[in-house]
């Protein structure tokens, strides 16, 4: 596998050991790990001695994408099931201590390597595949396998999205609905049980929510009766799809056929 690092840096080489060595710690390889062991005891002024049977950095480090990130939605699920939540939310609270550690560490040792926070939108690879395939195909069909509403922002102003269809927490079944759906088997009829907000940002509250707050046990709900489309409705914002969204294969219309009173009352 090549990857940025491989291309553009020159992995170090250091000369074989020869003889005994005493040291009080030694870290076995010379990768992320091994490396970030040996930076805080150096840091702490601890003796100890880093070996690596081929190059520094050239194990599974070499082919990182080096994304810091705490969002580990499975780990968060499993360690919910299997530990509860206070493990949970202390591993949440580690990985959150840990990207601002990534952080200091680059500003303090001055790491030329483009650390930048990021909202956690698509990656550029992600909407890089999608431009690409609307370029290329003149039906083109996003399909989001999701499991709650998106910020669409990003993926809407791309030309030649032709339609976008939603697969929302479908389950086992979920590959023969997308069957039936596609070829037209079933008309596709879902309607969104929510409505998404043109931009994250728009949503009340959007910047204190969830691990924004630091607290992933409890969510507080401020904005009171103004929940979901009803803020969107007092406050005039604009949604992207309104609650009740959804298009299909054809049009339908609603109309009163005729009302009677049998007997000449109810
Ligand atoms: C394609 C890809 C993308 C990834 N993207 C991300 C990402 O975006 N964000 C993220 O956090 N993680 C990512 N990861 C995971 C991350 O890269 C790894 O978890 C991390 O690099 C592992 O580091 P390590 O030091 O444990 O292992 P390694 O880098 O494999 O280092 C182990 C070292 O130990 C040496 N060694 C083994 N045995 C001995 C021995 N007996 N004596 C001496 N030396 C020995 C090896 O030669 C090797 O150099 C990605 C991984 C891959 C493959």
């Amino acid at each position: 596998m090549t990857s940025v690092w491989t291309q553009t840096a020159e992995l170090p080489r250091f000369p074989a050991l020869k003889g005994d060595l005493k040291t009080e710690v030694l870290i076995i390889g010379g990768g992320a790990a091994g490396l970030l062991c040996a930076y805080f005891l150096e840091q702490e002024g601890v003796d100890y001695a880093l070996v690596e049977a081929d190059r520094i950095c050239g194990g599974i480090t070499k082919n990182t994408t080096a994304k810091v990130t705490a969002q580990h939605g499975d780990k968060y699920r499993q360690l919910l099931a299997s530990l509860g939540a206070e493990t949970a939310g202390q591993y949440a609270a580690a990985q959150r201590q840990a990207v601002e550690d990534y952080e200091a560490l680059i500003r303090r040792a001055g790491i030329r390597c483009g650390w930048e926070r990021r909202s956690s939108w698509l990656t550029a690879g992600e909407e890089a595949a999608i431009r690409f395939c609307a370029e290329r195909y003149e039906h083109f069909l996003l399909v989001i396998n999701g499991g709650s509403a998106l910020d669409m922002s990003g993926i809407c102003s791309i030309p030649g999205v032709n339609a976008i269809l939603y697969l929302c927490q479908l389950g086992q079944e979920g590959g023969h609905a997308f069957a039936d759906v596609l070829s037209g088997a079933v008309s596709p009829s879902g309607k969104l049980t929510d409505t998404w907000a043109r931009r994250y940002a728009d949503l009340p509250f959007s910047q204190e929510y969830s691990y924004l707050n630091g607290d992933l046990q409890n969510e507080f709900y401020k904005e009171g009766i103004y929940v979901g489309y009803r803020f969107f409705d007092s406050f005039g914002v604009e949604p992207a799809y309104p609650f009740g969204f959804g298009l299909s294969y054809t049009d339908f219309a609603i109309r009163c056929a005729g009302v009677s009173a049998p007997d000449g009352g109810m």
